[in-house]
């Protein structure tokens, strides 16, 4: 944990703003694996009757100025058409490495990117066909969602998404106000994004989900309600709350968001957490009061809108034991190895891996990854559920660990405790985060990463 001056009770002051922790350990922990595991192998002794499926489409129109996710910009000479056919090739090579030995069944699908909606409507047929006619899944059986951007979201593209069986449309909209877009080098106007999400409505897909962004530079209350406003014009089911990280590597980074005078850049740190603290508490208070309510620090559910399954995870992040995912940026996870491909943020390395992709015929091992020990795995329950608004039911933990979280995280939890970050008026046999707790989840997520996974983070070369 980043911290700073003491504070009037006596423990260190943090950074609240050190790390989104949307899947444990982060890629960054990956290393190329030189035994290269056959997924036969990997497979064989797990559950397959639940699996999770991600899809990843690593292509974007623009590349937006905060955006450190594995994507590129546009897609020569049919790269497109490349890249499904080796996504093809892979789907084939991992639905055989799961076997026929148990039955295999599919529970929950994503296409995320990247965006996938850069494909065209023709494509994205395609990408559906692969989930369904490859890999057996009933996309029209069970949750799927897809994420859209407003330049991509054309009614042709959602026409096939409906009619495959999406669930819930995800747009990436960030701001309302365009110089708000401007500043965070996403260039795009409020009457397109009006424009798009009055497509997605009328496609009819169950949920929309729209992604904000705060902490913009410029950014005011004022300014920030506004987005607010706007977004709940179209009545989403879901909305997520995002705060501004200027990232190594990112187009913002490189621009200089980031000051590099140590003692302006401390005063600029203070004041720029001290304005996120602000615009969450405000977006969170305003959508609390308009009918939503809080799923984690980030996402936000309006209160009767449909559940997509009763005991599904609460968001849509990676986070599920038994998870295949296909594509360069995606990962998979076994109970024991977390693998994925190679991974960057910078524009060059990214295309060269995508490139090497798009030529790999043999997808029938794992290339890079992390092995999770039952000490891991532990961690990883306690990050996963502790970060939900719901908490943590210590009945649950104790059930799959024959043990305790305090037992097991004793210095974490009193820390967090002294804090304030727990809450103290929770039923008897659950784990909860205060709302302080929660408007510091960027904090203690990252506390409760284990010396290993944060040696290797730091060890880790960015490119
Ligand atoms: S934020 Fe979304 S749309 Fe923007 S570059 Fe990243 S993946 Fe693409």
């Amino acid at each position: 944990m980043t911290t700073s001056t003491a504070t009037a009770t006596g423990i260190p002051a943090v950074r609240p703003y050190e790390s989104y922790v949307y899947a444990y350990p982060h890629k960054t922990a990956y290393r190329p694996l030189p035994e290269r595991p056959a997924l036969r192998e990997l497979w064989a002794a797990e559950r397959k009757d639940a699996l999770s499926l991600y899809l990843h489409i690593p292509f974007c129109e623009v590349r937006c100025g905060f955006c450190n996710l594995f994507t590129r910009i546009g897609a020569p000479e049919e790269l497109t058409t490349r890249y499904l056919d080796a996504l093809d090739r892979q789907a084939v090579a991992v639905r055989d490495a799961l076997g026929d030995d148990e039955p295999v069944r599919f529970a929950a699908a994503a296409f995320g990117g990247g965006t996938p909606t850069f494909l065209t409507a023709g494509e994205l047929e395609r990408l559906c066909d692969i989930a369904e006619k490859r890999m057996g899944a009933d996309l029209r059986a069970v949750p799927l969602s897809v994420e859209t951007s407003p330049s991509t979201a054309t009614a042709d593209r959602l026409a096939v998404l409906a009619d495959r069986g999406t669930t819930r449309i995800s747009i990436g909209v960030q701001s309302f106000v365009d110089a708000e877009a401007k500043a965070a080098v996403r260039p795009q106007r409020r009457a397109e994004v009006e424009g798009a999400l009055g497509r997605i409505r009328d496609a009819r897909i169950p949920v929309l989900n729209i992604d904000l962004i705060y902490g913009i530079d410029g950014q005011t209350e004022r300014t920030w309600l506004t987005s607010l406003e706007a977004a709940l014009a179209w009545r989403p089911e879901e909305l997520y709350l995002y705060p501004l990280y200027v990232r190594p590597l990112t187009g913002l980074h490189r621009l200089g968001a980031g000051v590099t005078v140590p003692e302006a850049e401390a005063l600029e740190q203070a004041a720029w957490d001290e304005q996120r603290l602000r615009l969450y508490a405000v977006g969170r208070d305003h959508l609390l009061a308009h009918g939503y309510e809080q799923v984690s620090m980030r996402m936000f559910r309006r209160a009767d809108a449909p559940r997509e399954s009763a005991d599904g995870p609460e968001d849509y992040a990676c986070q599920t034991d038994g998870m295949i995912g296909l594509g360069c940026g995606a990962r998979s996870y076994t109970s024991a190895l977390h693998y994925s491909f190679d991974y960057a943020v910078d524009m060059r390395e990214i295309r060269s891996i995508i490139d090497s992709f798009t030529s790999t015929q043999d997808f029938s091992r794992a290339e890079v990854g992390r092995y999770v020990d039952a000490s891991e795995a532990r961690r990883r329950h306690l990050l996963q559920s502790v970060l939900q608004a719901a908490g943590l039911p210590v009945a649950d933990y104790r059930a799959r660990f024959d043990t305790d979280p305090w037992a097991d995280f004793p210095a974490e939890l009193a820390e967090f405790a002294a804090r304030g970050w727990l809450d103290e008026g929770a039923p008897e046999g659950l784990l909860r985060l205060s709302p302080l707790g929660l408007a510091h989840s960027d904090a203690l997520g990252p506390a409760l990463f284990s010396p290993g996974v944060r040696a290797a983070m730091a060890a880790y070369e960015r490119k």
